[in-house]
């Protein structure tokens, strides 16, 4: 039989990055704390009808989907979003707004792995539901950037657009909206000249393709200098000039917040999901090609599924990718030192009073592993200093008998006899 290996695209996290990834996830849990986000949990699986409503075709077509046991079609979570938008829709649907929710745990997609993408990944996801306010989309801006901070990110990035600019002009030009959403997924690829070459096809007027041409080299980090350039141009579309003011008002809330956030405008940013509506935006890393975060503002999908009209903004952050920023940045998300402790008995009859002063020492809070391999103390030793363990707490018979173990330091090579009631506080003080 040929050696077992993980499915293509889905990843073991050995001991060190499975701390990492937790590491990472904690300080997502953080930043949900400090701006009020509570965590919910939703299944892994889902609806397929639920997931396609509005993920469009590149995600649609990226999905692990199957039948269960009874015959469902059903889906391995593609984003979060559409979990979270059922709740809203459904069992959240009488709950106060604005709805604050947060959810981290693995995503899936069939996408085609590379270095920073996965099958199988982790997300952490929040929404801001029921405010259509500017306010509340500078908010998911501002706790993106703090989780890149809290996260140890250093050079981070953001991007800007309204999909209402773009959509603002196809609508008017009257293109249709299957064409207007192959438009947008060619431009979220930066295959503007397919993008232009396809509307070409569906004759909208020669001024509105020169018109997006235009608009697609236009980005800066003057954020307000920029944005008044795009309105400009688009002065003779109505929504698109509506969506340059949104996009305006929230940049200057950011700005007057204090939040020093790197970002840069671009008029022809689009992204893959269909559902937004707003502002959208992406992280990047400069000298990184991928994105570490994305999101926007979806007003219409609620209601899409059966609730009540509620405007909503929301953002995914990729954690496998911000452990991979950190690892090039060579800024290892380090966890804090921390003390490791082995009991080793002197001979077998031990055991059971080595399994008792492990226990101890667990319920003083110190972790602590037994030896269990039954080695002799040389070996035991040996092999708990490659395991790099701090201290050894060694219960002899003798020390036993005068109610105490023997604590080697096993880096140092130092050793003290203490009394059993003693030994946590021992530890405690010393490295
Ligand atoms: P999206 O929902 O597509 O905006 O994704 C949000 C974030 O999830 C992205 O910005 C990435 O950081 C991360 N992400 C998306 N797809 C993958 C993937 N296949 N592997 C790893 N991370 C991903």
């Amino acid at each position: 039989m040929s050696e077992f290996k993980p499915v293509r695209g889905m990843r073991d996290f050995l001991p060190e990055q499975a701390e990492m990834l937790r590491s990472v996830e904690g300080k997502a849990r953080r930043v949900a704390e400090l701006y009020g986000y509570k965590e919910i949990v939703t299944p892994v699986v889902e609806p397929y009808d639920l997931l396609s409503a509005k993920a469009g075709e590149e995600v649609k077509s990226r999905m692990f989907l199957f039948k269960d046991l009874g015959g469902r079609d059903v889906a391995l979570r593609p984003e979060f979003t559409a979990s979270v938008a059922r709740l809203v829709a459904t069992t959240l649907r009488n709950e106060p707004k604005p709805l604050r929710l947060f959810c981290v745990g693995s995503i899936y997609r069939y996408d085609e792995p590379q270095r920073g993408r996965y099958r199988e990944f982790w997300q952490s996801n929040y929404e801001l539901m029921g405010s259509n306010r500017p306010e509340a989309d500078a908010e998911v801006l501002m706790l993106s950037d703090a989780l890149m901070h809290q996260a140890g990110l250093k050079k981070h990035a953001f991007k800007i657009g309204h999909i209402g600019v773009l959509r603002g002009i196809l609508s008017q030009e009257r293109v249709d909206e299957k064409i207007q959403n192959a438009v947008m997924q060619l431009m979220d690829k930066k295959q503007y000249d397919d993008a232009v070459a396809l509307l070409e096809k569906s004759e909208i007027p020669r001024r509105c393709t020169s018109l997006i041409q235009k608009l697609v080299v236009i980005r800066g980090t003057s954020v307000l200098e920029v944005a008044d350039r795009i309105k400009t141009l688009v002065e003779d579309y109505e929504q698109s000039v509506e969506a340059v003011e949104n996009l305006k008002e929230v940049l200057g809330l950011v700005s007057e917040s204090g939040c020093k956030i790197d970002l840069t405008v671009e008029a022809g940013f689009a992204r893959g999901l269909e559902y937004y509506t707003g502002m959208i935006f992406e992280i990047n890393i400069p000298d990184l090609d991928i994105a570490f975060g994305g999101g926007g503002r979806y007003n219409r999908l609620i209601e899409l599924y059966g609730g009540e009209p509620t405007p909503a903004v929301g953002v995914a952050h990729g954690l496998d990718r911000i452990m991979l920023g950190l690892e090039m940045h060579k800024t290892p998300e380090r966890s804090e030192e921390r003390k490791t402790v082995m009991v080793i008995p002197t001979k077998d009859e031990l055991s059971g009073q080595a399994l008792r002063v492990a226990q101890l020492l667990r319920m003083a809070g110190i972790p602590a592993e037994l030896e269990i391999m039954r080695r002799r103390m040389v070996k035991a030793l040996e092999v708990a200093d490659k395991r790099k363990t701090t201290f050894a707490v060694i219960v002899g018979e003798k020390e036993l008998g005068e109610g105490a173990v023997v604590i080697r330091n096993l880096s140092r090579r130092e050793q003290d006899t203490i009394r059993i009631e003693r030994m946590a506080e021992y530890l405690k003080c010393h490295t």
